[in-house]
């Protein structure tokens, strides 16, 4: 069958000076992926090499670019499934490493285990052979200054404290029909130490399965759990292959349950793309095999 790849960078109020930006990021990293399926990679290899390329963009809020927490320090998560398998690898609050999806892929591939957390994630990934990096090669000068300000006044300055940050997220399927997805994210701004957000639980950040679809969401994380996001969308795919009408509904529940901002992406098993959201802005960019249709943006 066609590949197709729908990637995010974040739902929240995008402010117009960074749009370039995030278009460009989700572009190049939609690129990479579908450039990757079309020689045939696996979905898995392509959600991998997207999300790298957005972990590497100082633009986003995962890897370079993450966002600090309440004292200071930054904590990254991120997650991708396997919908062949339903097996998944994750990591959750990992410090000084620059590209945590490579590490959750490796915790998939090679242990029986799905999430490994804190000083247990930092270890495997040193065992594994990743370079640990410093806090300052993660950070950048519009996070600093936001947390200067944070210290002195108590408050972000240019983002409510719930309304969502950069997090990444893709989804493809490859020439074989199998679906895969992957999330990552520095989490929320100034949230508590040890927080951990929805982005790296299997079921609410990401959630894929062949025989329905893929989905990978961004938002406000302790609303999205509530109402396990993904996979509640993933579900609505059941009899409608319908990934525009079933990022929708999931995201009204999220709204009307438990009063959520976030935004979703979806590749349903048919190959077909969607997304929606109900934050002010979501960056957003895919390239669909079935249709033949492309296109990078800034939904509103
Ligand atoms: N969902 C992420 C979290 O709560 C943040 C985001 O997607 O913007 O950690």
């Amino acid at each position: 069958m066609k590949p197709s790849i729908i990637v995010h960078g974040g739902a929240w109020d995008i402010p117009d000076a960074l749009v370039d930006a995030h278009i460009s990021g989700c572009r190049k990293a939609s690129e990479y992926g579908y450039d990757l399926l079309s020689r045939g990679g696996t979905a898995l290899d392509a959600v991998e090499a997207a999300i790298a390329s957005m972990e590497d963009d100082p633009t986003f809020d995962a890897g370079v670019g993450s966002v600090l927490n309440q004292v200071g320090k930054v904590e990254m998560d991120a997650i991708i499934m396997d919908g062949s398998t339903l097996r998944s690898g994750a990591v959750a609050a990992v410090r000084n490493i620059k590209n945590p999806i490579h590490v959750a892929r490796r915790l998939l591939d090679t242990t029986q285990f799905s999430m490994l957390a804190g000083e247990g994630a930092f270890d495997f990934a040193m065992k594994c052979g990743f370079a640990e990096c410093n806090e300052e090669d993660l950070l950048v000068g519009r996070e600093l200054d936001d947390y200067r300000e944070f210290l002195k006044t108590g408050v972000l300055r240019t983002r409510r404290f719930f309304s969502g940050a950069d997090t990444v997220g893709a989804c493809a399927i490859d020439s074989e029909g199998h679906l895969a997805c992957a999330t990552s994210t520095g989490g929320t701004p100034r949230k508590m130490a040890g927080r951990v957000g929805d982005s790296p639980i299997i079921g609410s950040g990401a959630y894929a399965d062949d025989t329905l679809g893929a989905a990978s969401s961004t938002g406000w994380g302790e609303k999205i759990m509530a109402v396990v996001l993904a996979k509640t969308a993933i579900d609505m795919l059941a009899g409608n292959d319908d990934p525009r009408a079933a990022s929708e509904r999931a995201i009204n529940i999220l709204k009307t349950r438990v009063e959520g901002l976030g935004g979703l992406i979806i590749i349903s098993k048919s190959g077909k793309v969607g997304y929606f959201h109900n934050t002010p802005r979501m960056a957003f960019a895919f390239a669909e095999g079935i249709s033949g249709s492309s296109k990078t943006g800034i939904s509103l």
